[in-house]
């Protein structure tokens, strides 16, 4: 079976769109020879790891480990005071 790359797509696993091999990057990590996100996905990722970030960041605050780590420096601070 030959592929011709320029007919060749592929899904990408983060918009899951089917797209033309050409907006994937060449890589040797992938056994097809591809990345498994899109150009568009991997551009946009870091954004979108910026806003998962600031989203666990909420999430841990509100855990409570976050509370007692709140806690510690409260009572750090009220030590300091007295
Ligand atoms: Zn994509």
């Amino acid at each position: 079976m030959s592929m011709q790359p320029e007919l060749a797509t592929k899904i990408c696993h983060q918009c899951h769109e089917e797209r033309p091999l050409a907006v994937f990057f060449p890589s040797s990590l992938y056994a097809d020879g591809f990345t498994d996100r899109c150009k568009r996905c991997v551009f946009d990722s870091p954004r979108r790891e910026r806003e998962r970030r600031e989203r666990r960041v909420q999430h841990e605050a509100a855990a409570p480990h976050g509370v007692i780590h709140t806690g510690g420096i409260l009572a750090l601070t009220h030590a300091e005071i007295w």
